[in-house]
């Protein structure tokens, strides 16, 4: 359907002013933060409410058109990029906070709520939704995406942090998946069907979230070692001795020296661990780290500091979260493939060593950092956009190391879903038949295919 005529049609439908065609708004809609192609929309639509979803997605299923759900665009591997065109359904409107059950540490939101801004209003309940990716993302994109981070290693990862769901289906219905209580065993698990879904199943209005308490004593920790794979090993071994961080991340050399650089950290500058511990008592808290640095230096580390204050915690994470951006913007005019492998925590050592011995052994430079503590590793590479040589020698080495990741027993994607560009591992991951059946989950909530489509598959 030309654009013209869509748009007259949602007009009569939703009333001007929710929708747009202008140019500014297209390019807006058209791309995420990833390197993957840009795809335009026709229009877009900011709804107001779930009935504003219900009638958008029930005529657009109607007329077989395309509707691609969008967050705040935070994506790293194309997931909201709307690659047939359509409507894109921007959920900037829909960001309240329904209700706040303090007393059983849960929240109910509207899709549309930005991450950090609900966390500082829960905070002043001495509340918070664990799982942290970084970017101000929305939580209806965290929830498609499954998206985890920093914390996920103590508090899981976002999926296992909702309890209910309101989803408006492909044919305009609306059904609402799970309830509050924490402990859930009643029939298919719907809520987990459509959370990680990337919005190919069906367009969620509301959700109900698990909260934590904030730790009330807690700190930092930072340990250098000579060499990634010592950094490996120790993260193993803190892990494997139940010490249980609340974060517990890796940082190769490079990005050391990018975070002095740009966050004025002043690190030491070789491969990194940084870590957090929180614990009810400060006793208990003292004990865990004198066992994380006793194991660290026997591992080998050259420095270990867990006298972290709360400030410098803060601006530790904040720097670490902003590792991204600044990786992108040292590499200007270059593109880059960014990897997401995760794999079982006593596999995690293996995994940094083949990151590094596959990319040297290919002759590309490999920025590595990850998760470590729930065993998620990036390895991002940067080339010029007309490289194709590198470009193929790149490929050649995600794939290798994906393959690693999967014989001993990981994912291509621990946290930015499949989107684009993990598209090309479904069916070694999967099977056959595992890819067949996902295809037959989405073609019966989804038979005319307008949810996100060119997605997953
Ligand atoms: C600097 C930086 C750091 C990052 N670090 C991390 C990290 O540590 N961990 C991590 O997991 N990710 C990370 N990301 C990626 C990103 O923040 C996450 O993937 C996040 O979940 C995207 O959320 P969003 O609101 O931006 O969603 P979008 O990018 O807008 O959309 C994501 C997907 O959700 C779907 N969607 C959006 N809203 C809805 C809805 N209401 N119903 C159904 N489907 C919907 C979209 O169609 C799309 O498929 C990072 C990104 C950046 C830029």
């Amino acid at each position: 359907m030309v654009a013209e005529k869509l748009y007259e049609n949602l007009a009569t439908l939703l009333g001007e002013g929710t929708i747009s065609r202008t140019s500014g708004d297209i390019q807006e809609h058209g791309q995420d933060e990833s390197a993957h192609t840009g795809h335009l929309p026709d229009v877009v639509v900011w709804p107001r409410n779930r009935q504003d979803v219900q009638a958008v997605v029930g005529w657009a299923n109607e007329h077989h058109v395309p509707v691609t759900a969008w967050g705040a665009g935070t994506s790293v591997e194309g997931n909201p990029i709307p690659v047939q065109g359509g409507i894109v359904l921007d959920f900037r409107e829909m960001n309240e906070i329904l209700a706040i059950h303090e007393t059983d540490f849960q929240v109910t939101v509207q899709p549309g709520v930005l991450y950090k801004d609900m966390n500082r209003k829960l905070g002043k309940l001495g509340l918070f939704f664990a799982p942290d990716p970084g970017a101000n993302a929305s939580i209806g994109g965290m929830i498609a995406n499954n998206a985890a981070g920093v914390r996920t290693v103590k508090y899981g990862a976002t999926k296992d942090n909702v309890l209910a769901l309101e989803v408006v289906l492909a044919n305009g219905e609306v059904v609402h998946t799970g309830s509050r209580s924490p402990k859930q065993s009643s029939g298919y698990d719907l809520t987990h069907l459509f959370a990680g879904s990337e919005g190919t199943l069906g367009i969620i209005t509301e959700a109900t979230l698990q909260l934590a308490p904030l730790p009330e004593h807690y700190s930092a920790a930072v340990a250098a070692f000579p060499e990634v794979a010592q950094a490996a090993d120790a993260i193993y071994r803190i892990m494997a001795c139940g010490l249980e961080p609340s974060a517990m991340e890796i940082l190769d050399t490079y990005c050391v020296h990018l975070l002095n650089r740009e966050e004025h950290l002043g690190l030491e500058e070789t491969p990194t661990i940084i870590m957090e511990f929180c614990d009810a008592s400060v006793s208990g808290l003292e004990e865990r780290l004198t066992m994380v640095e006793e194991i660290c230096r026997d591992v080998g580390c050259m420095t270990f500091d867990s006298g972290v204050g709360r400030d410098e915690r803060a601006r530790l994470w904040e720097a670490r979260h902003r590792l991204f951006e600044i990786l992108v913007r040292s590499h200007p005019g270059q593109t880059w493939i960014l990897s997401d492998m995760g794999v079982p925590i006593s596999a995690f050592p293996e995994m940094v060593h083949r990151a590094r011995e596959l990319s040297e052994a290919a002759g590309v430079k490999g920025v590595i950092n990850g998760h470590a503590g729930d065993g998620n590793i990036h390895a991002t590479y940067f080339f010029p956009p007309e490289d194709l040589e590198t470009r193929a020698k790149v490929e050649r080495v995600v794939g290798d190391l994906t393959e690693t990741a999967l014989t001993l027993g990981g994912t291509s994607t621990g946290e930015h879903g499949v989107g684009l560009g993990k598209q090309k591992f479904m069916v070694r991951e999967h099977g056959t038949e595992g890819v067949a059946l996902m295809k037959s989950l989405k073609a019966t909530l989804d038979p005319n295919n307008i949810l996100n489509p060119g997605k997953i598959f």
